[in-house]
């Protein structure tokens, strides 16, 4: 689905094409995405489950045509592609009961300064939620691509803080792509420290669930 105006789609065509001349899903010149790979970013939301037990709905499947967007808007710099993506979160977004606020997992400095943008914040405005940066770290972490499911957990304890909820609220987290799912239980740790009730995760992304253990490779 996609519910952009024409000029909008015709000015992230344009810049695609400027930064890499073809579909960022197969490679056909031309285009930003083509018909097919825009249809493989709308797909039915999926419900995981964190280690901790917090329901995470995620938009899309982390391989194929979504797997290669989102590794071009992490570390290629195409942000068009913030707009199909965004539009796959805010249809993920329309299965969370309403009348929560979102809370993007914080960027770490150092990725914020090579890339010169927060990409949880960018999907988030795209798929016009409201953006409540209320997480921040507070030290940092070593890459997570290394790690198995408990040495990630141990690796993300204890590396956030919020802000602290001046009446009680309902909140969602939010994050990009999720893998285990420990980034999202520290998040969700330090918001309900801070006195707010965490009622689940929204993510862009999900790895597919054979690979969960196996694999964590981007
Ligand atoms: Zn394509």
């Amino acid at each position: 689905m996609d519910d952009s105006p024409r000029w909008a789609r015709l000015i992230d065509e344009v810049a695609a094409f400027a930064v890499s001349g073809c579909c960022a899903g197969c490679d056909i010149p031309g285009t930003l995405l083509c018909p097919p790979c825009r249809r493989a970013l709308t797909q039915a939301p999926q419900k995981r489950t964190t280690p901790t037990g917090l329901p995470v709905v995620a938009a899309l499947t982390y391989e194929g045509v979504a797997a290669r967007c989102i590794r071009r808007i992490k570390e290629d710099g195409e942000t068009v592609l913030a707009r199909p993506l965004g539009s796959a979160l805010a249809a993920a977004a329309r299965e969370l009961p309403p009348g929560q606020g979102f809370v993007p997992v914080p960027t770490s400095r150092s990725a914020f300064r090579k890339r010169g943008y927060r990409v949880p914040e960018l999907l988030m405005r795209r798929a016009a939620l409201p953006v409540d940066r209320r997480l921040r770290s507070v030290r940092r972490i070593a890459d997570q691509r290394e790690l198995g499911v408990a040495e990630r957990a141990r690796n993300v304890s204890r590396s956030m803080v919020a802000r602290h909820a001046r009446v009680e609220c309902d909140v969602v987290v939010v994050d990009d792509v999720i893998t285990t799912g420990a980034t999202l239980d520290e998040a969700a740790r330090a918001l309900e420290y801070a006195g707010f009730r965490v009622r689940g995760a929204l993510v862009l992304a999900a790895t597919p669930r054979h690979r969960d253990d196996a694999e964590n490779t981007w």
